[in-house]
């Protein structure tokens, strides 16, 4: 008894301590790495080859540490790369530490962005030689209350102090009236890589274009191929979930899926992201697309598309018909029209028909794009192979399409 009194009151005073260890600032983190992404929107008129010059010679006076400075100017990307290093002072004795990490400035639509990766540490101190390690590792630590040592809130405040140190440093160089805008809004898109090759032709397309999309729009645009990040505690910090070529088989990542669409959250599929049929055992996603798989064309091919409702904000860039580009069509049983809270944006054309050769659609009414007005969601059934990101006029109903649902009030 005397011992389990004596545990008690050795453990209450660890737990306090425990509870003030309170990280006193927070670092960005996307996919388990360090990422800062900042995007400033410029007022007033500027060009590329200003920011790029500006940026380039900023590097060169604000990193003067051997090892440090300007790296690249990266004008297919543009933008200009560096290295920083900082020192960051932790203790009246002397101590602290160096930090190292990549720096990007990059002149986007709005004005520039920039973004700092690679984050490394060194202590210095005396009498102790240290190498540089990635502070992954140790802000996982101090995150969770076990700092690696009593000078850790320094590390970490001092970093943060000199990073906004920086943008100030460089918002002056570039002699910009800016404002530092927050992204609009956070999409989580899932992939799998795992699956028929033209389905991931069509990822790889899909992912460039909206990452591109991304930051000329100030979005956050992140991608995994890990659908067990379709889970409660990570969904929640994204208005939007997009499945490129694939959907979740596992019940707890269905049951997220469920949950977030239920609350408010938007989803945007293409393709074989909302292929189901007898074996798929999921009736929750029957009723949410309203459709159930029936056939399909094969080769993939071009088709003449009807915009049944071009006041839609994802459609009303589209005239009443267009060619699509090449991909594979599926038509579906039951047809979603038949769902009256499905509204239908894109139709086949029935003077494509006979569609394909090995595998023939011959007739039917077949919805293309769609959405169901119980949800914030699109499903779009294009996705497969390399050529779907080929049509400008498409393209803009691809980022029109996901804008609403990033932006639409909840
Ligand atoms: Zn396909």
């Amino acid at each position: 008894m005397l011992n389990r009194f004596l545990l008690i009151c050795l453990l209450l005073p660890l737990a306090t301590l425990a509870q003030k260890r309170e990280p006193k600032v927070m670092l960005p983190v996307i996919q388990g790495k360090i990422v800062y992404d900042s995007t400033y929107a410029t007022i007033g008129k500027t060009t590329e080859a200003e920011v790029l010059n500006k940026a380039a010679k900023w590097f060169k006076a604000e990193f003067a540490f051997p090892g440090s400075g300007l790296t690249a100017i990266d004008k297919q990307n543009h933008q200009v790369k560096g290295v920083g290093i900082f020192k960051i002072p932790v203790s009246d004795d002397g101590h602290y530490y160096w930090m190292r990490a990549d720096i990007s400035v990059q002149h986007t639509a709005v004005g520039y962005r920039v973004m700092v990766t690679n984050v490394f540490e060194k202590p210095v101190e005396p009498g102790i030689s240290n190498e540089y390690s990635k502070l992954e590792y140790r802000w996982r630590d101090y995150k969770n209350g076990k700092p690696w040592s009593a000078e850790d809130d320094n590390l970490f405040t001092g970093f943060v102090a000199a990073l906004g140190k920086m943008q100030k440093s460089l918002q002056n160089s570039l002699g910009l009236n800016t404002v530092a805008l927050q992204p609009k809004f956070r999409v989580l898109a899932f992939y799998s890589t795992i699956v028929e090759s033209d389905h991931v032709d069509f990822a790889r397309d899909c992912i460039s274009f909206y990452t591109k999309l991304a930051a000329a729009q100030n979005f956050v645009f992140e991608i995994t191929t890990d659908w067990k990040k379709l889970n409660p505690e990570n969904v929640k910090d994204y208005q939007v979930v997009m499945w490129i070529n694939d959907f979740p088989q596992d019940e707890a990542q269905r049951k997220t899926f469920e949950d977030f669409m239920e609350n408010g959250g938007a989803w945007m599929g293409y393709h074989v992201s909302g292929y189901n049929d007898k074996t798929t055992k999921w009736p929750w996603i029957v009723n949410f697309l309203g459709a159930t798989f029936y056939n399909n064309n094969w080769p993939p091919l071009p088709a003449k598309l009807i915009v049944d409702d071009n006041t839609h904000p994802a459609t009303r860039s589209l005239p009443k018909n267009y060619v699509a580009p090449i991909t594979e069509w599926y038509g579906w049983k039951p047809n979603p029209r038949d769902n009256k809270d499905i509204k239908v944006l894109l139709t086949m054309d029935p003077s494509n028909y006979p569609l394909g050769k090995k595998d023939v659609i011959r007739g039917g009414d077949i919805p293309v794009v769609w959405t169901n007005t119980r949800y914030r969601m699109i499903y779009l059934n294009m996705g497969h192979g390399d050529m779907v990101f080929k049509s400008p006029l498409q393209n803009k109903m691809f980022s029109d399409a996901l804008f609403w649902l990033g932006t639409a009030p909840q």
